[in-house]
């Protein structure tokens, strides 16, 4: 069997972007499946958890928001589930406010947004972080 690194050089960075940024979309898939029953359990699938000066409430089309961009997410299989699933509902408004946070206080937007999100996670003391906490 010939070593991996024949197979796909290291010199040659970025050759297979496409595939990982494919795997996270289709991971993102099945966890999204996955974890829509948990929210719409704890009746907060059809509110704006994020709740900014700039919401826009319930009335409009609520997404999906996760505390890392995709491209931050981790490689590694478990790392990149729990990736996945650290996500708050969101509108439109709230979650183009996280998403484009400016650097304060030497945090970056990025960071800024990581904190944001996971606070609100903590606050209302049900995640999805883990699959264990989600079969609870
Ligand atoms: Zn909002």
């Amino acid at each position: 069997m010939r070593p991996k690194g024949e197979i796909l050089p290291k010199t040659k960075k970025g050759l297979f972007d496409h595939l990982k940024k494919e795997a996270k979309t289709d991971e993102w898939a099945r966890v999204r499946k996955e974890i829509t029953p948990y929210f719409v359990a704890h009746g907060i699938y059809n509110v704006c958890e994020a709740k900014l000066p700039v919401c826009i409430g319930t009335a409009l089309e609520l997404q999906f928001a996760h505390s890392k961009k995709r491209v931050d997410w981790a490689t590694d299989g478990r790392a990149r589930q729990e990736d996945a699933r650290e996500v708050i509902r969101a509108c439109t408004a709230c979650h183009e406010a996280l998403e484009h946070l400016p650097e304060k206080d030497g945090r970056t937007g990025r960071e800024r947004m990581r904190d944001a999100i996971r606070a609100i996670i903590a606050g209302r003391g049900f995640n999805v972080y883990s699959k264990r906490s989600a079969q609870a």
